[in-house]
């Protein structure tokens, strides 16, 4: 049975792919430009090439193996996501996506499919932002979001920069890098649900109709270093003290808007960190997210007038934007062929909200954009315990199959 025979080979790739992390035993964790990363880009682009495909890299090492259409010059049938992670993530969270994208081009493959329109896999970096910052890289990258002098300056904790970091993997930053909107027909992206709504519906599919927006926000808090036993206190301006008055008052700002808005610190930098010096810089980041744009901006004005109100007393504070995307309804057309699709194939499936970004959020303001999710084990990701069933990956690639033959107008 050929949906079995799928979960095998995704099975494996899923395996493979998850043996490239520089924690072993304690998760995965593939940085973008990393060992781990040039050994899983050496995987990606050997299986895109065992399937027939002509690889190529841009200038930010995105990977694309395309199988050219009838029709000369035509846009692209996209498949595909990221393959980076978080620090001490899952196997699932990218992965998933890539490797479905990869059995959709073994299908037509494997069925001597002839599209007119070519079919492109393709696998991103940096969505995560866990090095360079900010999320979504491959892809704002892709469509020009992100200009050559900003990724230029980019730079990771360690100082090194993107540049440097490329080509201590042997990629080639001076690649074209943006590709225009008139080369892609569409982009169908398979992610895992990263929630525990799947699951707890028993259903293996969800289409996604609208992914919610999102804003990181990043705020400095300077105040004044001194010894930590001959300083008063009444003589202090503690930037650390600061950050955790203000980082205790975020969730309220959320809770106040309803509507399942959420509002989360995952990041606090403190200078110099010392036990015993009065911390003089804290930077901490603020992710605010929900599915309609005005509750998103509402906590935004909340969130800058909370933290306004700290200013003074050796205390000066900033904010800056690194992030603000908008809410985003998917394509009704591709919406409406998955859901086709997976009738024909008879396979349940629902409609979703993601409340994750993804990189067919950015790439829907640039081509017609398609996702699916699957259901994650107890709703987890980003961290080892992140499960998928392998079986539901393979559900998605026969759908995205389908589609994509639609979509390519694929012939025998
Ligand atoms: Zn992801």
């Amino acid at each position: 049975m050929r949906l079995l025979e799928l979960k095998e080979r995704i099975q494996q790739h899923i395996d493979q792919i998850s043996e490239y992390t520089a924690t072993p035993g304690k998760g995965t964790t593939r940085l973008t430009y990393s060992q781990e990363d040039l050994k899983t880009r050496n995987y990606i682009k050997a299986k895109m090439k065992e399937y027939g495909l002509q690889v190529r890299e841009d200038g930010f090492g995105n990977i694309f193996g395309k199988l050219e259409g009838t029709i000369k010059d035509a846009p692209s049938v996209m498949v595909g996501s990221h393959f980076d992670s978080v620090p001490h993530g899952g196997s699932y969270d990218g992965p998933a996506g890539v490797v479905a994208a990869l059995e959709v081009a073994a299908l037509f493959a494997k069925n001597k499919m002839r599209p007119k329109y070519p079919l492109e896999i393709v696998a991103l970096v940096e969505e995560e932002g866990a090095r360079f910052g900010g999320g979504l890289m491959g892809s704002r990258g892709m469509v020009g979001l992100l200009g050559e002098e900003e990724f230029k300056s980019l730079r990771d904790h360690n100082g090194v920069s993107t540049i440097e970091a490329m080509s201590g993997i042997g990629l080639d930053p001076s690649l074209p890098k943006k590709r225009d909107s008139k080369t892609m027909k569409a982009f169908l992206e398979l992610h895992i649900e990263q929630g525990p709504i799947l699951e707890e519906k028993d259903i293996p599919i969800g289409v996604v109709e609208a992914i919610v927006g999102l804003t990181q926000l990043e705020v400095t808090v300077k105040g004044q270093a001194g010894h930590a036993g001959t300083t008063p206190m009444d003589r202090r301006s503690d930037a650390l003290v600061a950050s955790a008055s203000i980082i205790a008052q975020l969730p309220a700002l959320a809770e106040e808007e309803e509507q399942g808005t959420v509002i989360t610190t995952g990041r606090l930098n403190v200078y110099p960190n010392g036990a015993n010096v009065i911390p003089d810089q804290v930077v901490f980041s603020v992710d605010i997210r929900s599915g309609k744009e005005e509750h998103v901006l509402n906590v935004i004005e909340k969130t800058k007038n909370l933290v306004h109100s700290f200013n003074g007393s050796g205390i000066d504070i900033t904010i800056e934007q690194l992030l603000y995307i908008q809410p985003k309804e998917l394509n009704p057309g591709i919406r409406s062929l998955l859901k086709e699709k997976s009738e024909e194939l008879q396979i349940p499936y629902c409609s979703i909200h993601s409340g994750a970004g993804h990189d067919a959020m950015v790439l829907s303001d640039y081509t017609d954009v398609g996702m699916l999710f699957i259901p994650s084990k107890n709703g987890l990701s980003h961290c080892p315990e992140e499960w998928s069933d392998s079986e539901d990956i393979a559900r998605a690639a026969e759908i995205f199959y389908e589609t994509a033959k639609n979509l390519t107008e694929a012939e025998k």
